[in-house]
């Protein structure tokens, strides 16, 4: 394999649909690690009656969507990449984004997912039409196209949340998201109001603190911030990994199990973060000798409740003197300033929301229907779920990859993508034995795998933590979002598509068999 770390050039950005682009027997939504793994296992697989639709102009997800100053992964690159495409020259421990999307970028060209690839597609509505036994699926600029199966590949962090800030639309300077940065807004000088102190925030704060006349840190909860153990990789290692790949492996291994130790916390015995929580309180008093400012920045919930966050600078730019972290409260926007809750007034040139995503909202209404014309979002009222965070009820060969309680509070998320891509493979094989035409998981196994789900979930630190996170759905207060367990758990439980989870329709030499509506509607 070419070096990861080279420029990659894709053909050709944006290719135009062919004549016979109106069909395909699997239609992928999505271009990041998850579309991507579920193209290029595709074609190792020997499939090609595939496409990749994909909103943007070029492949990467959210690696593409993220270019915030200072965006890196959390996770060591060596375990966050694709087991079947190491990357022995990723320079740091936890890579820079654009060295990840220059690696997806890399995989979509090596795998040859090129001639797959549709850029300008963004997906308007899947329609499930059960009389043909396929998806309909409309683009948002009308063209049309037909599929048997739908691999949902759009990620479960790509709609940002904008918050209610009662007169946030009438501010008069430059507002935008930390998934929109505006590269084209010159920062320095200006006072600069970040809303949120997430994931994203603590990595572009220490990196605009010194640029800019003044940051006012407006943060709702305290995160728990633990040193990142990041470092250059050496060019011995790299050199090392290119010429004993299974060297590069063995730290892969490692740094698997090493995550996997922190399950035991998180799911098993969250009494054990108490430990984690002295590592992470001796790390802020190293970092902030104000004890006005420490007693700020010190979380009032267990460790581990929300995303635990790694960062070497983070604490260091909150003591700045242009940075003033603000715990006030915001009451309102006004053009020119942010009105606190006890009326003082912060005037600010610019905002930018570090205020995340809807992750337990992750699609608008109207983009996926299923069998008698049921939107996604009515199946979910109370909360989304699936079988295996992959099929839904009512909803046949959809295949969602991140899908509903897949998220990771402690590992690699393209584990799980790699877990989900394995199990939609072995479901499309045994469709094929099985002359099968579509499944749809019955309903009492998914009702059984989530109630399994929701009583593990109950014991954890996710629930006992004492906090409000976005794992939780906000109106039935249960956690949709999280895997309750070892990844090697949903590996083993996503190895084999069991045929008799499902309800199932055959395939016709002619055509397709009707399906249960169809076959309904024609006795009625
Ligand atoms: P986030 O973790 O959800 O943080 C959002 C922040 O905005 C929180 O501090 C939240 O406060 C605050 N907030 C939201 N609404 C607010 C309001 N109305 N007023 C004041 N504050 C408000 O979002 P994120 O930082 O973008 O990260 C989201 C997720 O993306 C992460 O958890 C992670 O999974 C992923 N991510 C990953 C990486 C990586 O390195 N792999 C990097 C960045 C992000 P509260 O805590 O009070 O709700």
């Amino acid at each position: 394999m070419r070096q990861m770390n080279a420029p990659v050039d894709l053909p050709d950005r944006l290719i135009p649909t062919r004549p016979n682009d109106a069909a395909c027997d699997i239609a992928i939504i999505g271009s990041g690690f998850s579309g991507l793994a579920m193209g290029i296992r595709l074609k190792q697989a020997g499939v090609d009656d595939f496409l990749i639709f994909e909103k943007a102009g070029s492949v990467g997800g959210t690696w593409r969507d993220n270019h915030y100053p200072g965006c890196a992964c959390d996770v060591q690159s060596h375990l966050y990449s694709f087991s079947f495409a190491p990357n022995p020259s990723w320079s740091r421990m936890f890579s820079p984004q654009p060295e990840i999307r220059r690696y997806l970028e890399h995989s979509a060209e090596t795998f040859g997912l090129s001639s797959h690839l549709r850029f300008g597609h963004e997906l308007k509505q899947a329609v499930w039409d059960a009389s043909a036994g396929v998806w309909r699926l409309e683009m948002a600029d009308g063209r049309r196209v037909r599929a048997r199966i739908l691999v949902s590949g759009m990620g479960g962090l790509s709609r940002p949340a904008i918050p209610d800030i009662p007169g946030l639309d009438t501010f008069a300077g430059t507002t935008f998201h930390s998934q929109q940065w505006r590269h084209d807004y010159p920062l320095a000088g200006k006072r600069v109001a970040v809303i949120g102190t997430g994931a994203s925030a603590i990595q572009f704060v220490p990196q605009i603190a010194p640029q800019v006349d003044r940051l006012d840190l407006y943060q709702r909860t305290p995160p728990w911030v633990m040193p990142k153990p990041d470092r250059d990789v050496s060019a011995l290692e790299r050199w090392m990994f290119r010429q004993f790949p299974f060297t590069q492996w063995l730290v892969r291994a490692g740094l698997y199990w090493m995550l996997e130790m922190r399950v035991m916390g998180f799911v098993m015995h969250p009494k054990l973060m108490k430990a984690v929580e002295q590592m992470a309180r001796r790390h802020l008093a190293r970092e902030v000798r104000d004890p006005e400012l420490r007693a700020k920045l010190t979380p009032d919930y267990t460790i581990g409740c929300k995303r635990v966050l790694m960062s070497n600078d983070y604490y260091g730019a909150l003591t700045r003197a242009n940075v003033d972290v603000v715990t006030t409260g915001i009451d309102h926007v006004e053009p020119d300033a942010l009105v606190m809750r006890d009326g003082s007034r912060r005037p600010a040139d610019c905002i930018i929301l570090g205020t995340g995503f809807r992750a337990t909202d992750p699609l608008p209404r109207g983009v996926i229907i299923g069998r008698d014309g049921r939107d996604v979002l009515d199946a979910w009222r109370d909360g989304a779920e699936a079988y295996l965070g992959t099929t839904v009820s009512g909803f046949p060969n959809l295949f969602l990859i991140m899908g509903p309680n897949t998220g990771l509070g402690h590992s690699s998320m393209v584990f799980m993508i790699e877990s989900q891509v394995r199990y939609v493979l072995d479901a499309l094989q045994q469709m094929r034995q099985e002359r099968v035409q579509a499944v749809d998981v019955r309903p009492s196994i998914q009702d059984g795998f989530n109630r399994g789900i929701q009583q593990k979930l109950n014991h954890t630190i996710w629930s006992a933590g004492g906090c409000a996170s976005w794992y939780m759905d906000p109106r039935s207060g249960k956690n949709t979002t999280l895997w309750p367990g070892f990844t090697w758990q949903f590996w083993r439980a996503t190895q084999t598509f069991r045929m008799a989870d499902y309800e199932r329709w055959p395939m016709r030499e002619q055509g397709v068999a009707p399906l249960p509506e169809q076959a309904e509607t024609a006795r009625a």
